[in-house]
């Protein structure tokens, strides 16, 4: 693979990059640096920007979810406050996003890097079938790795460091793919407090002891479970105000995707073949499932999404819209291209054979021996 920095050197196969984050820990900033760095080596990156609710997006975006679901027009249409305009309108866009991976296939020579920005709130994407569906979908036909972005400076006590690290771990069974914590805003304060706390155990005891509360007796206990964690983890610490710590971002990235070629994709693969043959059945058990989740107006959207209806919270148009130079060409193509149309995005959360907790803390001991104890 290739190494550090390499955004310009030979492109491999194209990487998506989910950014994943609490709200304000600066996935959007991170996003727009990224793009930024990867400009400027000649490297533009496709990018997806999945928050209907973002007021201003500080990059151009390739695939652009306002563009396609008008979330106040959702929430009116739903009657839904904020939070629930978000997840319906992240379901929505969820069903057409087998158009999505087109555009995506079809970019494959030009980006080596896809960039995915999504919203504020991350339980939005985690823990609903829209994230799962486009996680999914993504995750088998392309490398794919996780950031999740973490607020430094929001995270400088041991028992926020703690609850936002057993978040981080949620979500990384969650997603089951290589993961990456992006510690940012360093230029406000320096990482190297949490890494030392992460690699040195009675470092973060210390810490603790400071604070006998009761909650830090749980912590206590907490951060056992957690060393085994942390011995899989990539880390880096960046600031994407600054633009410092770039480098190392892409070198951690570099060795997620051999971890995906390595571990991830065989499993990818044969969930895809297992699930080949009950394909249309589990799409309409996805679909069925959104359709669930959006309530009472969901027959008449789900027309809306499927195409058949000229007006709706979709606009005036049910189709992916995208930007930039490629748009027509593509939309050319579209039209004799069907080949990329099997797509696996038929996985729903339910359908997976989850390991237990449990057993996924044993493989990750098993993958990585502990070290000595302190
Ligand atoms: P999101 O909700 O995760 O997309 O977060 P945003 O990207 O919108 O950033 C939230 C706030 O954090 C904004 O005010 C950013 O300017 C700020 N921010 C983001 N990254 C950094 C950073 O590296 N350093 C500092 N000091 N502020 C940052
Ligand atoms: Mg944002």
């Amino acid at each position: 693979m290739a190494a550090a920095g390499a955004a310009s050197a030979t492109p491999g196969p194209t990487v998506c990059v989910l950014v994943l984050g609490m709200a304000g820990s600066g996935k959007t900033a991170l996003v727009q640096r990224l793009a930024a760095h990867l400009h400027s080596q000649r490297a533009a990156p496709y990018i997806i920007n999945l928050d209907p609710a973002v007021h201003e997006l500080p990059f151009p975006a390739n695939i652009d979810i306002r563009d396609t679901v008008k979330y106040k027009e959702v929430m009116k249409q739903y009657g839904l406050g904020p939070n629930g305009g978000i997840v319906t309108s992240l379901n929505l866009f969820a069903t057409r996003f087998d158009q999505v991976m087109k555009f995506i296939e079809k970019r494959q020579t030009a980006s080596q890097y896809v960039l995915i920005d999504t919203p504020g709130q991350i339980e939005v994407f985690t823990w609903s079938a829209s994230g799962t569906i486009i996680t999914e979908a993504l995750a088998s036909s392309f490398p794919s790795v996780v950031v999740y972005v973490m607020d430094t400076s929001r995270s400088t006590s041991p028992v926020t460091f703690m609850s936002n690290m057993l978040y981080a771990c949620s979500i990384l069974y969650k997603t089951k793919l290589p993961f990456i914590v992006a510690m940012n805003k360093t230029d406000i304060i320096d990482h190297s407090f949490a890494v030392e706390w992460m690699q040195d155990f009675e470092a973060f005891q210390d810490a603790l002891s400071q604070e006998a509360t009761y909650v830090s007796n749980l912590t206590r206990s907490m951060s056992l479970v957690l060393d085994e964690f942390y011995n899989s983890l990539k880390v880096v610490g960046v600031s994407a105000v600054q633009g410092t710590g770039l480098d190392e971002f892409f070198e951690q990235v570099a060795k997620a995707v051999d971890e995906y070629e390595r571990e991830y994709r065989p499993e990818y693969e044969r969930l895809r073949k297992k699930r080949g043959r009950m394909q249309s059945q589990q799409q309409q058990e996805q679909l069925e499932r959104l359709q669930r989740d959006m309530g009472p107006l969901a027959v008449e959207s789900s027309s809306a999404v499927s195409g058949s209806m000229a007006e709706s919270s979709l606009g005036s148009s049910a189709l992916i819209l995208t930007r930039g130079a490629l748009e027509e060409e593509e939309e050319q193509e579209e039209a004799q291209e069907s080949d990329t149309d099997d797509i696996d995005h038929e996985v729903t959360e339910e359908s997976h054979e989850e390991p237990a907790f449990r057993s996924f803390l044993q493989e990750a001991k098993l993958r990585y021996p502990a070290r000595n104890s302190h």
